[in-house]
């Protein structure tokens, strides 16, 4: 008889976006004639960019033709891919990369997730709470998170709590972990770590022998001087982290699906003799074998987002989001609520009022303002008490999501 991975049925059934969905049919039902506005769409809206379409269809038209079809690729990305990416992502930074350091893949949701591979199973792994809910779920499928324990905590995952209390930066832990999963900008926060918070970090990780897994798909909402668009800006980073980037926040991908990893030769872990093995090799090795590459397609239309039309057009699409992020923060503190996130960030976190649960704000914002969220609590135990919102709605949406919620919040204060 063949057995299933036990470590699959730990796992409860992922609740958060379909109870948000069923709460919502059902109020509409109730009173068909509101309209909603969901501000809980964790998805890009806004079209791709032309630099990208036009280097989709000139990539199509190669792949009708003997002397320019492309069949499978190298599996760890073009080097035309590769070289942009390190020149315009590096070292336009300052930060000294080389190609074979970067790994093209399907997508940042992949790679966080299949990093474990090349990962002891016994290693303690830490996360901030609330946090991205794939870190947690792909270690419980990979042995290393224990049980559930009713506090809604694994018993073998450290959990770093991120709250208005501590600002939303990450303690130090009183157990040292093996792998850190950091994400900045944050999902679902919004928040940020400067230089000195996030160098913190690095220096802890090299004291213990630990990892860091530094996931930056926001990064183009930077905007702010002090906060590091790569962990590399800080020194010594690439002998303990793992960095991991997505086209789809950067240039609306979502549905292209493309994004990269960065290994770095410095990087070594030790094995089970305590021999120093190369993070990079490993992954490389994971990649040629389970892996056959991001579309040739995709890869074309990622090339062209660092051409200089490109650049300036995702920077518009970016800059778009980001304004609805201030409607959202701005209006949301004149209407006398406690926000967080928002400024180098697609999402904004509001404490809910006067003591309120995250459903129960949610219930609220629904029934009094006809607005969607996502509870914090979903996203971890330290989200309890906070709701997200995103800025993936259009301007006219959101401007009006804010009306509303300050009719009903703003006069009450
Ligand atoms: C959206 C998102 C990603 C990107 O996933 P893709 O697979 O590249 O689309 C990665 N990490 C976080 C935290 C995200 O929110």
């Amino acid at each position: 008889m063949f057995h299933i991975n036990d470590n699959f049925t730990l796992l409860a059934e992922s609740y958060l976006f379909s109870e948000v969905a069923r709460r919502i049919n059902a109020y509409k039902e109730a009173h068909p004639e509101v309209d909603i506005i969901r501000m809980g769409i964790g998805d890009v809206t806004r079209p791709l960019c032309k630099a990208a379409i036009e280097a989709m269809h000139k990539a199509v038209d190669d792949q009708a033709d003997s002397s320019t079809f492309h069949g499978y690729g190298p599996e760890q990305g073009y080097a035309f891919l590769r070289e942009a990416i390190v020149e315009h992502d590096y070292r336009a930074r300052g930060i000294d990369m080389d190609a074979d350091e970067i790994f093209v893949s399907d997508g940042a949701k992949s790679d966080t997730g299949n990093i474990g591979d090349i990962l002891a199973r016994g290693n303690r792994v830490a996360v901030t709470d609330p946090v991205y809910p794939v870190y947690v779920d792909t270690n419980v499928m990979g042995g290393r998170a224990g049980m559930l324990d009713t506090d809604g905590c694994w018993s073998n995952i450290i959990y770093l709590p991120v709250t208005a209390e501590n600002g939303f930066v990450p303690a130090l832990p009183s157990e040292v972990p093996d792998m850190i999963y950091l994400c900045y900008p944050n999902n679902p926060t919004g928040t940020t770590l400067t230089r000195e918070q996030l160098k913190v970090w690095v220096d802890y990780a090299r004291a213990h022998h630990s990892l860091i897994l530094f996931d930056s798909a926001y990064e183009t909402f930077i905007r702010q001087d002090d906060v590091p668009h790569s962990i590399y800006e800080i020194e010594g980073a690439k002998e303990v982290a793992i960095e991991f980037r997505s086209f789809s926040k950067t240039a609306g991908f979502t549905g292209v699906r493309c994004g990269y990893t960065v290994v770095p030769k410095a990087l070594k872990g030790a094995d089970s003799k305590g021999e120093m093995v190369s993070l990079n090799h490993l992954w490389n090795r994971r990649q040629c074998t389970k892996f056959n590459g991001a579309s040739y397609i995709s890869q074309r239309a990622a090339a062209a987002i660092y051409t200089p039309e490109g650049k300036q057009q995702t920077r518009e699409t970016v800059d778009y989001y980001l304004r609805n992020a201030e409607v959202l923060r701005q209006g949301l503190l004149d209407a006398g609520l406690e926000v967080f996130g928002g400024t180098n960030a697609p999402y904004v976190w509001i404490k809910t009022p006067d003591e309120t649960t995250s459903w129960e704000f949610f219930d609220i914002l629904l029934d009094r303002c006809h607005v969607a969220g996502t509870p914090g609590s979903g996203f971890g135990p330290s989200g309890e008490g906070y709701i997200r919102l995103t800025a993936f709605n259009t301007y006219e949406n959101t401007v009006e999501a804010i009306n509303r919620i300050k009719k009903v919040f703003g006069t009450s204060k």
